[in-house]
């Protein structure tokens, strides 16, 4: 039997961040995966990058995660938004808010790997990997989790397992689920220009086409959103038509592109938990709501409710509190909830209102585009949620 502070089930990038950041102010932890945590961080592994926004880079900043990964870390100083073929555009220059870069493009297995390093470095915090819990008992003071054998004995079980909670599932907590019917075609390509630090996305009749520009300047990731049915032919096409498919979207203003192998798919759907918590439970990141991609939003929000839970946490610990408190877990909610469903409807909304070649709505849509360009206040205010700085903000996201 071992008893911890709070127990974490699942250990991907929003599980960790809980864990190190509770860690690190002292509370005995223990993380379960069932995956093999060391793979995670393996190039193959997803293929992914993320947006990390200047909000998540201080999160990753104060529970010192980010010293690790800024070599790695190609910053954001623009965002061009267009739609289609239109010559009216949204323009997006991070001096208009701050001296610094509105975010970073990182590839996860550097945020695993990061997170990975920093949580083993707590003598606190013990992961249990590849490891499948087998029960878990909601208890009036405590919850119990078996697995591999161990029992453990928490005030709290943080869910952070993902789209498709099944942790939520079998805490009676039902989804709102909508499937898009659309792909993320994931890979990453060299090009002869240097990208400056532009992040471009493209509005095209299928769905978002982002250029994220990677640390170096000659390299970008892409996430084209494709219908689902077309998705294996684009996966299964040999290097060089693939790589016409590529430049018909991505245009030449790069000059020449090559893609690296390999390309990765991952289905898009919103989720949303109707509630993020229970008796004894909270959800965080994915397991609370998955968004589409289109905005890169989607670990940041999930960074997000870990800080704002481990703030929780500190305050409950500092009273002498019940670290599970229902009272603390409706704040919990209270904070995270308007946040998450605010970029839930805007990338919602995005993507309906753009994925479509329809005349009347293009038409409508780029004069909007061109009409927020030249208006600075509401520039601004887009600028500043994209970052993070909208709402509640956490001391673990102030300036260190
Ligand atoms: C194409 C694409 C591009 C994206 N780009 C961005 C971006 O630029 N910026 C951004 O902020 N977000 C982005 N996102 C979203 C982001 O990737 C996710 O929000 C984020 O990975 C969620 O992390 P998580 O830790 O909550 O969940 P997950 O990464 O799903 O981790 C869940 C963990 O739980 C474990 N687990 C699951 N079930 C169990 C179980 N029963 N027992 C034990 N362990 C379990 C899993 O092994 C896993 O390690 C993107 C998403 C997609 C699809």
């Amino acid at each position: 039997m071992k008893k911890f502070d709070s127990v974490i089930v699942g250990g991907g990038m929003v599980g960790l961040t809980m864990a190190v950041a509770v860690a690190r102010s002292g509370f005995s932890v223990a993380v379960i995966d069932s995956a093999d945590l060391s793979k995670t961080a393996t190039k193959n592994f997803d293929g992914r990058v993320s947006a990390i926004t200047l909000t998540s880079r201080r999160i990753l900043e104060n529970i010192g995660v980010w010293a690790g990964l800024k070599e790695n870390a190609g910053p954001i100083s623009h965002i061009r938004i267009s739609d289609g073929d239109s010559h009216l555009f949204l323009d997006y220059d991070a001096k208009m808010i701050s001296d610094e870069p509105m975010g970073h493009i990182v590839e996860n297995r550097f945020i695993r790997e990061n997170l990975l390093a920093a949580a083993r470095e707590y003598p606190n915090l013990e992961i249990f990997a590849p490891a499948h819990y087998e029960k878990i008992t909601y208890h009036p003071e405590q919850v119990e989790v078996s697995v591999n054998g161990a029992t453990i004995l928490a005030k709290l079980l943080i869910a952070a397992d993902g789209k498709k909670s099944k942790i939520a599932a079998q805490a009676g907590i039902k989804p709102v689920i909508r499937d898009y019917g659309q792909d993320g075609i994931v890979c990453t390509v060299r090009h002869e220009k240097n990208h400056q630090n532009t992040a471009c996305e493209r509005f095209l009749p299928a769905g978002p086409f982002a250029i994220l520009p990677m640390q170096g300047g000659h390299h970008s990731s892409l996430v084209w959103t494709e219908k689902r049915a077309l998705t294996p032919l684009f996966l299964q096409m040999d290097n060089e038509n693939f790589t016409r498919e590529v430049e018909k979207r991505f245009g030449n203003y790069l000059e020449k592109l090559e893609v690296i192998e390999p390309r990765f798919s991952f289905p898009l759907a919103l989720y949303h938990a109707k509630r993020y918590i229970s008796h004894r439970l909270a959800l965080i990141g994915d397991a609370a709501h998955s968004i589409h991609p289109v905005a890169g939003q989607g670990l940041n929000l999930g960074i997000r409710d870990a800080a704002v839970l481990a703030e929780l946490l500190i305050g409950q610990r500092n009273l002498g509190l019940d670290l599970g408190s229902s009272i603390m877990l409706e704040k919990y909610q209270d904070l995270r909830k308007g946040d998450n469903l605010l970029m839930m409807s805007v990338t919602d909304g995005l993507n309906h209102l753009f994925s479509n070649s329809i005349a009347p709505l293009k038409l409508a849509r780029d004069i909007g585009l061109a009409a927020v360009n030249k208006t600075p206040p509401i520039k601004k205010f887009f600028m500043l949620h994209a970052i993070g700085a909208i709402g509640h903000q956490p001391k673990l996201a102030l300036a260190g």
